[in-house]
């Protein structure tokens, strides 16, 4: 059946892959966006179908419009990006929520979160199930990301018990892949964009910190599969790839794979720059039947291809 569905954020790096998977499923996509970090690139390949409309809009705004599915998606990710205007975050987040569950509300839609793995903080609990509840430190520089999506969750789960909105609350964690913005200062993009250029690959801390590195591929099919879960799952589900590295590995891989003459330079550690990250996936298999599928090896050489072509443009 097609369904209209309503994509915040989706021009961005999760929001253009989303965007181009619904129309491919066959739905009618309303993309809002504020091109804040977005681009039109990601979505320009979409623009002369008939079933995509594009809306500059910013969620901090209402939005009046008839839907059956909303994916929100807005809101800066990256450090760099997220801390340029911390307040805009803040309300982007809360506000933008209140918006779209309103929207919800009004329209009987059923609306999926993006969440994050930042509302874990700086972990104690390694790795991280859903029901552990995080350590963010509320008054620090990465607050006004983790804190705006924790409220964003708070209310999620008082619309779906005071409302009765159909919610499903995913917390994604580290993502990679094609579309990613090259400026935006996140590890994978920085160090890939570093190594094609022969400079000097910038390593925060010793490197021995970890994250564990989704493909946007697999990323999309779990935020699709939690849309169509069973009604009554509202998550929150971890969506990731468990499979942990050091940032010092990362960048090995990375210079083994481009094949680059870059040294490693070492710079001090950004404020609450959390120490290790990692998904606990059990709940996704079990509800979701889903767990990744790409290695990072192989995402990574996707994603330098892309890389390759928008460097040389
Ligand atoms: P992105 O920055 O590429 O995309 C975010 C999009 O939201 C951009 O197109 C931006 O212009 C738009 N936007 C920002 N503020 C807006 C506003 N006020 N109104 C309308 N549009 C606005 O980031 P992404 O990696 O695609 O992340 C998408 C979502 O997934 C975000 O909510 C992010 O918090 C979440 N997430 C991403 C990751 C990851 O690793 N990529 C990890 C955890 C959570
Ligand atoms: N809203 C929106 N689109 C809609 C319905 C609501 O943007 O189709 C916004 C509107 O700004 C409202 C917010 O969502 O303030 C919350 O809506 P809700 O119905 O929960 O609360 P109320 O209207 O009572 O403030
Ligand atoms: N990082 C790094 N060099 C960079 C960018 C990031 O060493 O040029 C580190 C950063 O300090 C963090 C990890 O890589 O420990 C992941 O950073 P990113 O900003 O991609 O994601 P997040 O910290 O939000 O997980």
């Amino acid at each position: 059946m097609k369904k209209r569905i309503l994509v915040t954020g989706g021009a961005g790096f999760l929001g253009s892959h989303l965007c181009k998977r619904l129309l491919s499923e066959g739905h009618d996509i309303i993309c809002a966006d504020n091109f804040f970090t977005g681009a039109k690139e990601n979505i320009a390949s979409l623009l002369n179908n008939p079933y995509f409309e594009l809306l500059r809009h910013d969620v901090t705004f209402p939005l009046y419009v008839e839907v059956d599915e909303i994916y929100n998606l807005a809101c800066p990710a990256s450090p760099v990006h997220y801390q340029f205007d911390p307040v805009q975050t803040t309300k982007t987040s809360v506000v933008g929520a209140v918006n779209m569950l309103g929207l919800a509300k009004r329209t009987k839609a059923k609306i999926l979160q993006a969440s994050t793995s930042e509302v874990y903080g700086d972990p104690e609990v390694h790795p991280q199930p859903e029901s552990y509840r995080g350590a963010v430190n509320p008054i620090g520089i990465r607050a006004c990301y983790d804190e705006g999506k924790r409220c964003a969750e708070t209310l999620f789960f008082d619309y779906y018990r005071q409302h009765n909105v159909n919610i499903k609350v995913m917390r994604i964690f580290n993502t990679y892949g094609p579309n990613m913005n090259p400026n935006d200062g996140r590890v994978v993009s920085n160090f890939i964009v570093q190594a094609l250029k022969d400079v000097d690959i910038t390593m925060f801390g010793d490197g021995k910190q970890t994250r564990s590195f989704c493909y946007v591929d697999d990323l999309i099919d779990g935020m699709i599969k939690l849309m169509n879960s069973r009604d009554g799952f509202t998550g929150p589900v971890n969506i990731g790839n468990p499979v942990e590295f050091s940032m010092l590995e990362l960048a090995e891989l990375i210079i083994k794979l481009t094949g680059s003459q870059s040294k490693l330079v070492f710079q001090p550690l950004p404020q609450d720059d959390p120490l290790q990250r990692q998904p606990i996936i059990e709940l996704a298999k079990k509800e979701l039947d889903w767990e990744p599928r790409i290695k990072l090896e192989e995402g990574l050489i996707k994603t330098i291809e892309y890389f390759k072509g928008i460097i040389h443009a």
